[in-house]
């Protein structure tokens, strides 16, 4: 039986370099599902794709040549590590992730991750939808300023532009969508261990993730 753990919650939160973190700490494989809606935004994006095809951008999702080396992302053999990281990127995925026949499309996929010797998925859904019998399920959260200064730090430090006003008013929008819409919420899932990361260095985030999946 391949173990999964499982750490869901809000954009910013900081659980993509908490989940990546304890996946190498265990030798584990690696979902950064977002990526998958960040890639499907960037295709429809440069496809110029009519937003309101719901059938269009699931078959964009469906067939997304999408390859993961070492860290990298490649689509079609091209490296869009840093693109899909764009905010423009992220609020498009965000709107494409309400469509139920692009969560649908993506669903096998984000399952054919499970191999040994074990998964650690980061996403809004991991625990509650795609991997619901996870062994170790985290929902990791921090406050929206918190956030926001993280955010604000990634972008510079990846030599994007940021505004602080904006970010702040997109983490609400983006959270608002992620929480309220119809498929997949992102809500805690059953059985999920809370952890606010607001006044936490990584490091302590992942000890503690660690410590719960050794109990
Ligand atoms: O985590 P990240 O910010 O990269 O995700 C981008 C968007 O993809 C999120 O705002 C969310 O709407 C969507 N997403 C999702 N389900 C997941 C992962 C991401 O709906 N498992």
């Amino acid at each position: 039986h391949i173990p999964v753990i499982t750490i869901d919650g809000p954009t910013a939160s900081g659980k993509g370099t908490v989940a990546h973190k304890v996946a190498d700490k265990l030798g584990f494989h690696f979902l950064d599902s977002g990526s998958l809606y960040r890639l499907t935004a960037l295709t429809a994006l440069r496809r110029g794709a009519d937003l309101r095809d719901e059938h269009a951008i699931a078959k964009l999702a469906e067939h997304l040549p999408v390859s993961f080396a070492g860290g990298e992302i490649l689509l079609a053999h091209e490296n869009v590590t840093q693109a899909i990281r764009a905010e423009e990127v992220g609020n498009l995925a965000s709107q494409i992730a309400a469509l139920p026949t692009v969560r649908q499309a993506l669903y096998a996929l984000q399952l054919g991750f499970r191999k040994a010797p074990g998964l650690v998925a980061d996403g809004r859904d991991m625990g509650t939808v795609i991997f619901p019998n996870a062994q170790l399920k985290v929902f990791l959260t921090a406050s929206v300023e918190a956030r926001a200064q993280r955010r604000y730090k990634q972008l510079i430090d990846k030599g994007f532009s940021a505004n602080m006003e904006d970010l702040l008013s997109d983490l609400q929008a983006r959270d608002d969508r992620d929480t309220h819409r119809a498929i997949a919420p992102l809500v805690p899932a059953e059985g999920a261990h809370f952890l606010d990361t607001s006044n936490m260095t990584a490091d302590q985030a992942i000890e503690q993730v660690l410590k719960w999946y050794a109990q």
